[in-house]
């Protein structure tokens, strides 16, 4: 990393995701993987560890808001893949690190699968189950919508190792090589970024080493509580990418479309939303830098993380649903991007867990605080 990654990360956007190719990407995985491979070979995260490193943190967040602002299918692949390689290189042995670092350098993929059918919200209810032998580990259960599962070369899975304690004392953390014996992955038809599939995942029975536990046997919970905390951060920063993109074009296309004899963005209605998302994309951008500063100074702000998702998200889907609006019957229309901003920034309403159980936590917190 350099003191101009930064701009070398939106010129390598504007290369390679012009809105041709974004178009020509939809529904490609191939060209997802090819074009992630592309972006992490640059070296912009050689590693990431919070601590050790806050400046590449930083950076991985300014990279999540200028990505997502082109294409989200490729802020969720980035999004997916380095939250694994922290958790690899934070939490990992030292092999794991060594992936992590491949995952960085674009050279191996992975994805996380926590969730299943009936424990989504309700993570209490996982019934996937590791069970230890004299020689191995054994994975048993069935995973849904773990995202990139089909492409990826290694899944982290949550699972219960301790059946007889709580969650938060008896689940762990496994790297499972997709290719092991015994599972299969069925991926599932989206409304955007098929090119990039969620999968249903089912695990019969598969052997695994027995150094297969990243951070420790029933410390799982730490590790995929810190992955959570740091995957909704890049959350809100693509909700503050996308809407900063969706704001520029409004400018544009408001001050060139003609309605009654004058541009569109001359009507008070008009141009008083685009101040209003101007003041709320900048509002967002705040809380989530705040949120990012604390978490790098070593505190746990619980409060501020969970607080940056939710505004950032609320703020993105009501953004994406004016400029539908604002841009009239052509937002209906595949031609125009709008409807596409629409349709992928949902994904900010259930990634890293709903708002309804962000606000959970934090009504937790608050009542601890005063
Ligand atoms: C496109 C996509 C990609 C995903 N990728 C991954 C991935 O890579 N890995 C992974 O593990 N998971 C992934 N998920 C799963 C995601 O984390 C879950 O969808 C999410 O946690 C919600 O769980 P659920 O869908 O089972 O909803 P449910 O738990 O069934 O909840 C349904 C509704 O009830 C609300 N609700 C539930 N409980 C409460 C409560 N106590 N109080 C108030 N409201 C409540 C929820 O907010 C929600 O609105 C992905 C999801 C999507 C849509």
């Amino acid at each position: 990393m350099t003191a101009n990654s930064s701009n070398e990360i939106k010129d390598w956007c504007t290369t390679h995701l012009t809105e041709k190719i974004i178009r020509k990407i939809d529904n490609d995985q191939t060209s997802v993987v090819r074009s992630y491979k592309d972006f992490a070979g640059n070296g912009w995260f050689e590693s990431l560890n919070i601590f050790e490193d806050p400046e590449t943190f930083r950076l991985l967040i300014e990279a999540g808001k200028i990505v997502s602002g082109y294409s989200s299918a490729i802020s969720n692949i980035i999004g997916v893949n380095y939250v694994c390689a922290m958790m690899l290189t934070t939490f990992g042995n030292d092999h794991q690190k060594e992936i992590g670092k491949k995952v960085l350098t674009g050279d191996i993929l992975t994805c996380f699968s926590l969730t299943e059918h009936d424990a989504g919200s309700d993570i209490q209810n996982i019934k996937t189950t590791a069970t230890q032998t004299d020689t191995d580990w054994v994975l048993h259960g069935r995973k849904y919508l773990s995202t990139g599962a089909v492409v990826s070369d290694y899944i982290l899975v949550v699972a219960r190792t301790s059946t007889d304690k709580p969650l938060n004392k008896g689940m762990s953390l496994f790297l499972v090589p997709r290719e092991a014996g015994g599972i299969e992955i069925f991926p599932l038809e989206k409304i955007a970024t098929n090119e990039y599939a969620s999968c249903e995942i089912n695990f019969d029975s598969v052997r695994l080493s027995q150094d297969s536990i990243i951070g420790g046997q029933d410390l799982g919970w730490g590790v995929i509580a810190f992955a959570g905390a740091v995957e909704r951060l890049m959350i809100a920063a693509s909700c503050v990418g996308l809407s900063l993109t969706i704001l520029k074009y409004l400018n544009e296309y408001t001050g060139q479309r003609i309605v009654q004899g004058r541009p569109l963005y001359e009507i008070q209605l008009i141009n008083h939303q685009l101040v209003d998302m101007t003041i709320k994309i900048k509002a967002a951008d705040l809380l989530l830098t705040n949120a990012v500063e604390l978490l790098i100074s070593g505190k746990t702000p619980t409060l501020e993380i969970c607080g940056a998702k939710v505004f950032a998200s609320e703020m993105q889907q009501e953004i994406s649903l004016a400029a539908m609006k604002i841009i009239g019957g052509r937002g209906y229309l595949k031609e125009y991007p709008v409807e596409r901003w629409l349709r992928e920034g949902l994904l900010s309403l259930y990634a890293g867990g709903t708002n309804e159980l962000q606000k959970n936590i934090m009504a937790r917190h608050l009542q601890k605080k005063f």
